[in-house]
């Protein structure tokens, strides 16, 4: 029943078992680079960018009016009609196909064709064509903000490739476009998707101050005070808060992380499409998690503790080992005979494994899985901190914190340990990048 050479699998699995006063210094590590991010002389110098975003309040649940919302760069484009009744919200979404030969030809096309979508929706919807209707705007493509709804994209990613769009704000194009329409609505806000889950969840709890995504990549944002903006050119009126956009993920592109990088780190990052960038994302994100936790069983296949030294060519393909058979690895007990284990080392067409290996399969996940959610503690800690608020609800999206067994407890436990003297919340968002969007631009509807 006890695995092969269990020394050498220890040995094999060590790199990745950090200590408490590692995760420490990564915290602090992490710190000094958002304080260079907030700051104008040693940006530069910043892995997290820490982007303004000009969202100066939560919701308070005072929020009323019908609101559109615009959902662009997730997996689906989305127009949505969400109605404010104080804690009451009521949603209705259409998605819309956005064809290949759009999202790669004009900026004016693709404008054309989001306006062409909000005019069938309002028809659809049968909406009032003499009211004004205020629109928030999820765009979750890398943008410089000048403003609530002043965005300027910085690049395209995910597919998109819109000719005469980089640099230019893309409120000014979407009101172009919705001109040419004659359609009555107005953008009052663009955000991001952390922006959102932090807006959704704290409709409900306002006590949330950080938004989180884990999910294909992650990111934070959080409400930072302005005199510790040293970038911000906005007015200091109150509210002198403003939420700040991390990107986070960039953590370590400056080597702040080789002290903790391991042999299976380089090898992600070295079939990945971005060598050398994203580093803390690529050590915590969906994306790369089920990667990192292949390349640690074909060496442990390799130095005869797994499969009796056989893994099958699935397993030795790059990025076969999908991030979600860590979840349904780590959900089986022993008392289940390893079902959902012996499913995924069946789906990789793994022929010969005992329980033992099924157990070492088990302890790979659970390492890798435990390094990812500690380390995305060791960053909420530095935004709760900073935070400086007795009771702190951080509100999260993203399937890997939605899905996998222990993601919350994990991170639970060693946020306790790093922030010991904070009182905190962690919170599943629901629909961050419809609903926050629509609340966005009503908090700005109130406020202005
Ligand atoms: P996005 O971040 O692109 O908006 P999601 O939040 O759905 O979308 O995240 C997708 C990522 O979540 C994928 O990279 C995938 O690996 C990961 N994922 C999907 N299902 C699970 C699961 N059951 N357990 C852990 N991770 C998962």
């Amino acid at each position: 029943m006890l695995p092969k050479n269990p020394k050498q699998i220890e040995e094999i699995l060590k790199p990745l078992q950090l200590s408490s006063e590692t995760y420490g210094a990564i915290k602090q590590k992490m710190d000094d680079d958002m304080t260079n991010g907030l700051s104008t002389d040693q940006h530069t110098l910043a892995d997290a960018k820490m982007y303004i975003t000009y969202v100066r309040a939560v919701p308070n649940g005072t929020e009323v009016g019908n609101f559109l919302a615009l959902d662009l760069g997730g997996t689906n484009f989305r127009v949505l009609l969400i109605k404010l009744d104080g804690g009451e919200v009521t949603m209705q979404s259409t998605i819309y196909m956005i064809p290949e030969a759009i999202m790669t030809g004009t900026g004016a096309q693709l404008f054309d064709h989001i306006a062409n979508c909000i005019d069938s929706f309002i028809e659809d919807k049968k909406l009032d064509r003499t009211v004004e209707l205020p629109l928030g705007f999820t765009f979750s493509f890398p943008c410089k903000q000048e403003g609530l709804a002043k965005a300027r994209l910085v690049t395209w990613t995910k597919g998109f490739n819109c000719s005469g769009v980089v640099n230019e704000d893309i409120v000014r194009l979407l009101h172009e476009s919705v001109a040419k329409k004659q359609i009555k609505v107005r953008c009052i806000a663009v955000i991001n998707d952390t922006v959102g889950a932090l807006m959704s969840c704290a409709h409900e709890d306002n006590r949330c101050q950080i938004g989180l995504i884990l999910g294909t990549g992650t990111n934070a944002c959080y409400m930072e005070k302005i005199e510790r903006v040293q970038q911000w050119d906005g007015d200091d009126e109150s509210p002198q808060e403003v939420i700040i956009n991390t990107e986070w993920g960039a953590f370590g592109n400056s080597k702040a992380l080789n002290f903790i990088t391991t042999e299976y780190d380089t090898n992600v990052d070295k079939i990945s499409i971005n060598p050398g960038k994203q580093i803390y994302e690529k050590m915590i994100s969906g994306m790369y998690m089920g990667e990192i936790a292949r390349q640690v069983v074909i060496k442990l296949v390799d130095a005869g503790c797994l499969f009796d030294g056989v893994a099958s060519e699935k397993l030795r393909t790059p990025m076969a080992f999908l991030t979600k058979y860590i979840s349904e690895i780590e959900s089986d007990e022993e008392f289940d005979n390893f079902v959902k284990t012996r499913q995924v080392l069946d789906e990789l067409d793994v022929e010969r494994y005992r329980v033992a290996d099924c157990l070492v399969m088990q302890e790979v996940c659970s390492v890798v899985s435990t390094r990812a959610a500690y380390l995305a503690a060791a960053g909420i800690s530095v935004l709760l901190d900073r935070v400086e608020k007795p009771e702190v609800t951080i509100g999260v999206d993203g399937s890997l914190y939605r899905y996998h067994p222990k993601f919350h407890d994990l991170i639970t436990e060693k946020l306790s340990q790093l922030s010991p003297h904070k009182k905190f919340k962690l919170m599943l968002s629901h629909d961050g990048s419809g609903k926050g969007a629509a609340l966005v631009a009503a908090v700005a509807w109130r406020i202005y």
